[in-house]
Parts: structure tokens; C-alpha cells; sequence
């Protein structure tokens, strides 16, 4: 996969998309940097608080009008599909737009998240004529039975650490439900997902279903939250936001929302852990993919004593060997961090880890890169206590903090002593085990001898305590775009 010039990527003016148009916002006005170079790449281009009421109204028109909502559902499905294949013809132009403006690497995008998404919103298309309401048992004077409706406008709010592929995940089942949305994407990526809201139109979406305005969540966020007409709200960030984003529905609401939040996700390593050099490629990659920043990185490693050694002297020399650069460079292993303020919250971290006793087995600082932009070596930290702050916060960068164990039961207790239960590995040879952890560990998502999401979309994503309410992707993430209304009628 060869790279690209940043410089010839042009991302427009006018980035918030209302009633399928492109349109310039009247709000504050910032520049947003390329976190590869820390150079100057578009204008944030903010609505200001008219235009986000006017773009729910347009969306909630738009529902009224039912020219989604009340189409055929097959009629849905086949436009949905054509969105597909439209995201992915369209990956000479999407990739580059959104590699320069974020910290995924080009080709990772070109080689997974373009398709995943596409494939992602032809899955939840499927769902359109295959999801009904049932009829129930009662007595023979009565008929009664469900119904499964659209919400009306649902209000997704995205970050920005996989722009596209996290927007999707909200908008493909809420569309194909027959809803209208209305996206904030983060303020600090914000404009590849404008041209795949314009694809869809494209595709034969009515105007007014896809909508897409721009700004920063205190003010267009919480206004989109707050909006009477928004019926229910769908999160991904950070634990923080998720709290104010709830707080936010419930005093103007109370409306549901679905919150995918922060995580500090376990890796249990036990001595029976089939191959410690195919383990260790595992671990390092469960960390450094996106530069730790993907909501189920890794973070913890809880090493059995009888392997920590071996499995860390191996993924230190795998770190060493990332080629650390800019998301455009072809020969980049592990791009930026997306921005100096997110390095400073970084680095901070690590010098009171390092402060506190702690020790950088490798790593430990701002890495050196070929260009200006913000940059964290590779780091693995052992030595702390169990209460230790980079243990127990997330810190969504690049460091994977060393705990030891001796047996399943201290395994399994370290893994569950942290507030996120957001995602755990388990490496094992013993399907016993494999499967009481399984049960055992207190999180959404467990994966067994492998570390990372497939493309099995029916396997829905979501958080156990402080990660989360609701869920992403599976027939979950479907159903929690519909409500049910209960009819009895007597005969
Ligand atoms: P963030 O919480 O800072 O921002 C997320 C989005 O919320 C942005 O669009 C932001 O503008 C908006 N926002 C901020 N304050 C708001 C408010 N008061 N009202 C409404 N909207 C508001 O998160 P981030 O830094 O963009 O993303 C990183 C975080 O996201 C990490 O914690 C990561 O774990 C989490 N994340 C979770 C998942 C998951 O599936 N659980 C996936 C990806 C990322």
C-alpha cells in the first residue's frame, strides 16, 4: 500500500450536512491540526445552536414525511447496500481524508476499516424485513402483539479515535431501523464522515435521514442531547462525557441512551498459554494498534509468574521494532497520538507511574519521529501497586502496565479490581479455564487465545460497569433502535 501526500488532501469549507446538503456553520471557528505533523488541516466549522435545532427538525420532517421510515423494507435494504458499495469505490478519496485528519494509518484504512464499515452497514440493512414485533398469548375474547417502531430522530455522538468506523456503528442500525439521525462527530476529526453522509445520499437515502453537524460537545453535543424532538441518544467516549451526556437526557428527558464508554481491559497470560511468541505478537498489537487508542486496548497485562519474563523480554523487542511515524508513510508500524494535549495527559501518566515506583521495562517517553507531530514510545510499566493510577485509569496511548499472578483465583481477582469491565484476553491451553474466565471476569466482551475484534458483526460490543450502558453491533444495537408498543385488542 503505497502513501499519499497530505497536503493534496483538500477537506472543503462547509462540513455540517443538513437536509443532504452541504452547509457552512455559524459557530466558533478553529483550525484542526493533523496529528501526524501538528500542521494546520481544515476549519472545525461549528454549527451554532440554530442550526442544530434546525437540523433536528429537518431530520425529524424528514421521519415525518416517511419516505425512509414507512418505505418498503426492502427498498431500505437495497439503498443501504448501494451506501456500501459506495463507501468502498469511493476509498480513493475517503482513505487519504481520513488517515491525514487522524491517527489511523492509510492502509489500515484501506485494508480494514473502509470494508468493515461497509460491511457493517450491510448488515444492519438485513435486518430491515427480518425483525418483527410477536404476538402473545391471551385469552380468546382478545388479540395482542407488539410492534417494533423507529424512535423518530436519534442524536449519535462519536469520537474520534476510528472517525468512520465508530460513526457507523451508531448510524447503520438506527438508519435501517427507519429513524433519522443527526451526528456529531469529534471536533478533533471531523470531516471524513461528512463525505460518507453524502455517499449515502447518493445512494438513494432521502435527505433529512443522515444529518451531520459539527462542534464541540459542550455546546452542540449537550444542545443535541437536550433537544426536545432528539427521542434518544447514542454515545461512544470517554466515561466522563458518557456521565454528562446522561445527565444532560435525563434532565431534558428523561430519553434512553446507549453510552459506550472508556476501558482498561485485562490480557490474563497463564503458563499453559499456547504459543508465548504467537501470545506476545498478540499482546503487542492489542496495545499499539491506533497507538492504544481503541477503547479495548489491552492495557493490563496480568502475566502468570512462571511466563512474565519470557512474554515481556518478547513484546519489549516487538515494540522496539515499530517503525513510529505519520499515518500517510507507507513503512509507519505505529502512527501519532492525536494531540498534544492527549500526549501531555500521556506522558504525565507515566512520569508519576515512573514517580511512584514504578519502572519502564521499555518505553517511558515522547518518542522521536520523522516529523512535528505528537508521538509515545511503546511502553510497558511493571513494578506498581495494584492501586497504582496507571493500573486502575484509563490511559488510551501505547502502556501496558505488568501485574504477576500465581494462580487462576489471583488472576481472575486482578482482572476484575478495576472500575472499566470494557473487554478481557484470556491465553490458555485449557478450555476449562478458558471457559470459567469466561464467566468469571467481570466484562462485554472476552476473547480466548486471540485479541481483537473479527468481522463477526452478530457479537454485539458494549461495556460491564463503568464502561457502559447498551450495546453496539449484534441484534442488540438493532433492537435498541426500536421501541415496543403494546396492542390489545378485544374481539
Ligand atoms: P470524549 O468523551 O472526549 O468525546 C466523545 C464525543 O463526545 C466527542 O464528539 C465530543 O465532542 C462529545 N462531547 C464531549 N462533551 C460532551 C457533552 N457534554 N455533551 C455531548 N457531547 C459531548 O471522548 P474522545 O476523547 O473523543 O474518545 C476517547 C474515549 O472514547 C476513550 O475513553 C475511549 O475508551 C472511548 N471509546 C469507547 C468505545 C466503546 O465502544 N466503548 C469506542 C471508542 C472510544
Amino acid at each position: 500500500m503505497n502513501g499519499f501526500d497530505p497536503d493534496l488532501v483538500a477537506v472543503g469549507p462547509a462540513n455540517n450536512f443538513v437536509a443532504g446538503l452541504r452547509l457552512r456553520g455559524n459557530g466558533a471557528h478553529m483550525e484542526v491540526l493533523r496529528p501526524s505533523d501538528g500542521r494546520a488541516y481544515g476549519d472545525l466549522d461549528s454549527a451554532d445552536i440554530g442550526q442544530v435545532d434546525e437540523a433536528v427538525s429537518d431530520a425529524w420532517q424528514a421521519y415525518r414525511k416517511g419516505d425512509w421510515a414507512k418505505a418498503e423494507p426492502r427498498h431500505r435494504i437495497r439503498v443501504m447496500r448501494r451506501w456500501a458499495d459506495l463507501l468502498e469505490s469511493d476509498a480513493a478519496a475517503l482513505a487519504p481524508t481520513e488517515a491525514a485528519g487522524s491517527t489511523r494509518l492509510f492502509g489500515e484504512i484501506c485494508s480494514w476499516d473502509l470494508g468493515y464499515a461497509a460491511d457493517c452497514i450491510r448488515f444492519f440493512a438485513e435486518f430491515a424485513d427480518k425483525t418483527c414485533g410477536e404476538s402473545v398469548p391471551t385469552t380468546p375474547d382478545k388479540m395482542g402483539f407488539t410492534l417494533l417502531e423507529p424512535y423518530g430522530v436519534i442524536a449519535a455522538i462519536a469520537p474520534w479515535n476510528l472517525p468512520i468506523v465508530m460513526a457507523i456503528w451508531k448510524i447503520a442500525p438506527a438508519i435501517a431501523a427507519g429513524n433519522s439521525v443527526v451526528l456529531k462527530p469529534s471536533e478533533l476529526t471531523p470531516f471524513s464522515i461528512v463525505r460518507v453522509a453524502e455517499l449515502a445520499i447518493g445512494a438513494g437515502l432521502p435527505p433529512g435521514v443522515f444529518n451531520v453537524v459539527q462542534g464541540y460537545g459542550a455546546s452542540v453535543g449537550d444542545r443535541l442531547c437536550r433537544h426536545p424532538l432528539v427521542a434518544k441518544v447514542s454515545f461512544t467516549g470517554s466515561t466522563q462525557t458518557g456521565r454528562a451526556i446522561m445527565a444532560a437526557c435525563a434532565a431534558e428527558g428523561p430519553k434512553p441512551v446507549t453510552l459506550e464508554l472508556g476501558g482498561k481491559s485485562a490480557q490474563l497470560v497463564f503458563s499453559d498459554a499456547p504459543d508465548l511468541a504467537q501470545t506476545a505478537a498478540t499482546l503487542a498489537r492489542g496495545i499499539t494498534i491506533n497507538s492504544g487508542q481503541v477503547c479495548v486496548a489491552g492495557s493490563r497485562l496480568l502475566a502468570h509468574e512462571k511466563v512474565a519474563d519470557e512474554l515481556v523480554d518478547r513484546i519489549s523487542r516487538i515494540f522496539s521494532a515499530n517503525r513510529i511515524g505519520a499515518t500517510w508513510d507507507e513503512r509507519t508500524t505505529m502512527g501519532p497520538i492525536i494531540s498534544e494535549r492527549q500526549l501531555g495527559q500521556i506522558d504525565a501518566i507515566v512520569g508519576r507511574a515512573l514517580a511512584s515506583g514504578g519502572s519502564a521495562v521499555v518505553g517511558g517517553t515522547r518518542a522521536a519521529a520523522p516529523l512535528d507531530g505528537s508521538y509515545f514510545s511503546p511502553t510497558i510499566i511493571a513494578g506498581l501497586a495494584s492501586d497504582a493510577e496507571a493500573i486502575c485509569d484509563e490511559i488510551f496511548g501505547p502502556v501496558l502496565t505488568l501485574q504477576t499472578f500465581a494462580d487462576e483465583e489471583e488472576a481472575f481477582a486482578l482482572a476484575n479490581n478495576n472500575k472499566y469491565g470494557l473487554a478481557a484476553g484470556v491465553h490458555t491451553s485449557d478450555l476449562s479455564r478458558a471457559l470459567r474466565a469466561t464467566r468469571a471476569l467481570e466484562a462485554g466482551t472476552i476473547w480466548v487465545n486471540r485479541y481483537g475484534r473479527s468481522n463477526d458483526y452478530i457479537l454485539p460490543t458494549g461495556g460491564y460497569k463503568q464502561s457502559g450502558i447498551g450495546k453496539d453491533l449484534g441484534r442488540e444495537a438493532y433492537l435498541g433502535s426500536l421501541r415496543s408498543k403494546a396492542a390489545l385488542i378485544q374481539l
